[in-house]
């Protein structure tokens, strides 16, 4: 249930819907903006609840019940877009924020080779994978430790901001430590142990759709990162699985503006999971960023037929330069900017 106050309510009768939420037994997230204030009621047992029990409240300006599951996502919570900052890199602002690199941190020459790359060609952040996913238990598993070490020391050497995959609820903390965004991956988008974990943490959380996942599931799964306390949360869509198999997964361009519509969330977009293949790539991410993408997820290896992990859908250093240059010229025509 979403209460709405009037316009420059007292701190008092603020209180008094918050009080009167706990001695009901329910949780509670404010949003307070520069003139509105909004109080979320959340709790298994408020579908039970009358909403006059609030709406007689001084200063209430409607009590509106949510129908969706998701309550923090959703836009009847928060109207306008959410922005996350990563030192002076807004997401989900005009700016459409490309982040790059190898899907796995291999070595620290292949990690500063991709990383000069990107950042020459104007990526904003840097990507890599220290611990991997990985469907088969036999596969390269990532660097682990080792590799948030290399992605540490390529964010003081180059003052670029890095993104990285935490798999383990228990490493949270440890992998927060050494990256600026935290990943939760597609195979993790249900796991709610690390959510809730991810959701303590104060780093922001790109938390990417699950392939089998809905929309609705989508935005569900983000709310226990928000009700965590944590509302720096990006979504990413990175194709879902359909009949098709000409690419690896289906890329859901559609979920780009329901996600905008039902949601204050910034929404970016990965390419190159859901192409597969590199000759893909380029046209998918054009089409995010015409779909109104706030941000890109692209895999970039200086040498990708030496690649450990997703060699053929890696972009070459030429191949990602190119790319840029065409996004450019797109995000400019519909009023944002790369
Ligand atoms: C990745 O980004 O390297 C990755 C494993 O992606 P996903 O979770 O989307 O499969
Ligand atoms: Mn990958």
């Amino acid at each position: 249930m979403i209460v709405e106050m009037r316009t420059g309510a007292s701190q008092d009768a603020i209180d008094a819907v918050v009080d009167r939420a706990r001695s009901l037994g329910l949780d509670i997230q404010l949003n307070q903006g520069t003139d509105k204030t909004v109080v979320a009621l959340l709790g298994s047992n408020t579908g039970q609840l009358p909403t006059d029990t609030f709406a007689v409240l001084p200063e209430v300006e409607s009590v509106t019940r949510i129908m969706k599951p998701y309550k923090l996502a959703s836009r009847e919570f928060r109207e306008t877009d959410s922005i996350v900052s990563i030192d002076d890199i807004e997401i989900g602002g005009k700016r459409v924020v490309v982040m790059a690199g190898p899907c796995a941190v291999e070595s620290q020459e292949q990690l500063m080779e991709a990383a000069r790359a990107v950042q020459g060609a104007g990526a904003s952040i840097l990507r890599g994978g220290a611990f991997k996913p990985r469907t088969s238990p036999f596969s390269f598993q990532g660097l682990e430790a080792e590799g948030l070490e290399l992605l540490a020391a390529a964010r003081e050497n180059l003052g670029m901001p890095v993104i990285t995959e935490v798999v383990d609820p228990g490493d949270v903390d440890l992998v927060a430590a050494s990256a600026d965004i935290l990943q939760v991956g597609s195979r993790n988008m249900q796991n709610f142990a690390l959510l809730t974990n991810a959701g303590r943490s104060r780093r922001p959380v790109v938390l990417k759709r699950g392939f089998s996942c809905t929309i609705t599931e989508w935005l569900t799964a983000a709310d226990y990162l928000l009700a965590g306390g944590n509302n720096q949360v990006i979504l990413c869509e990175r194709g879902i699985r359909t009949f098709e198999d000409s690419t690896r997964f289906s890329l859901d361009i559609g979920a780009i503006p329901v996600v905008k519509k039902y949601s204050h969330l910034p929404v970016i977009v990965d390419p190159s999971h859901a192409a597969g293949h590199y000759s893909l790539v380029p046209a998918i991410a054009r089409a995010a960023v015409a779909a109104g993408a706030d941000g890109l997820l692209i895999e970039v290896h200086p040498n990708p037929k030496e690649a450990l992990v997703d060699g053929l859908q890696s972009l070459t250093p030429s191949d990602f330069s190119r790319l840029m240059t065409e996004l450019r010229a797109i995000a400019e025509s519909i009023g944002r900017y790369i």
